[in-house]
């Protein structure tokens, strides 16, 4: 990016621009590869550390699905733009104490890995929104990454989201531990979507992969993704 400042308060519009059509570019390339339908891919904008102006400028590119870690920023992004259309997804770790202004601020939830957490969702989602989509983390890389649920975990944690009244148990995220260069790209979305299929008699509504960064994008869309999660290749370098 042009602007090296550690908190960009000034993206280039162009650069913007440029960097979105060409991300579109790649998903659009990549779902045809795989001969799935236009459109069966979703482009969901991390802008984590980014300002809500960046967040703004690419709504004014079209954009319209916003990723953030940090219950904090979600707040403060969310409540600055509220006047606009925004589909805000909740990706980043969740500490208990954070859940009720996740709750009150997102429409989806990525990063869901205990029970606990899904329960205060669930209680503190505002009555006069619809019900909270959830997606289950899983952790497909073993001891390599932290967060997620284990493989074999998931049939009961999917058994008891599903009785929680305000969430709508929707689908699977992974984040893949860095693999060696040797391996497959694939096989970490390969085995996602394995998981994914073995859920369908316990519970056939589920929709939603979400897998795939700015470096994997392909690899993930080639697997099965209906979201991708776009930080870096659209919003530039992350100082902070
Ligand atoms: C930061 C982040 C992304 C985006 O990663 P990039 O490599 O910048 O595209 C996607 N998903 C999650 C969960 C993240 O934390």
């Amino acid at each position: 990016m042009a602007n090296q400042l550690p908190y960009d308060h000034t993206m280039n519009p162009t650069e913007l621009a440029l960097n979105i059509s060409e991300v579109q570019r790649r998903i659009q390339s990549a779902t045809a590869a795989a001969g799935r339908a236009t459109g069966a891919v979703s482009l969901l904008a991390v802008s984590k550390t980014k300002p809500a102006g960046a967040i703004r400028l690419a709504y004014e590119q079209g954009l319209t699905e916003f990723g953030e870690n940090y219950a904090q920023e979600l707040v403060e992004k969310a409540g600055a733009l509220k006047e606009l259309p925004l589909c805000w997804h909740f990706i980043g770790p969740i500490q208990s104490n954070k859940t009720r202004a996740i709750a009150e601020n997102s429409d989806w939830v990525h990063s869901i890995d205990r029970l606990k957490i899904a329960h205060r969702l669930s209680e503190q989602r505002p009555a006069e929104r619809g019900p909270l989509n959830i997606l289950i983390q899983v952790n497909i890389s073993g001891e390599a990454s932290k967060s997620g649920v284990s493989p074999e975990a998931l049939p009961e944690l999917v058994h008891h989201i599903k009785a929680l009244p305000r969430l709508a148990l929707r689908g699977l995220m992974t984040i893949p531990a860095p693999a060696p260069l040797a391996e497959d790209p694939r096989l970490p979305f390969k085995h996602l979507r394995a998981l994914f299929e073995t859920l369908n008699d316990q519970a056939p509504e589920l929709d939603t992969l979400s897998m795939g960064m700015s470096a994997d994008l392909e690899a993930a869309i080639a697997e099965g993704a209906t979201h991708v999660r776009v930080g870096t290749d659209i919003f530039g370098a992350r100082y902070n």
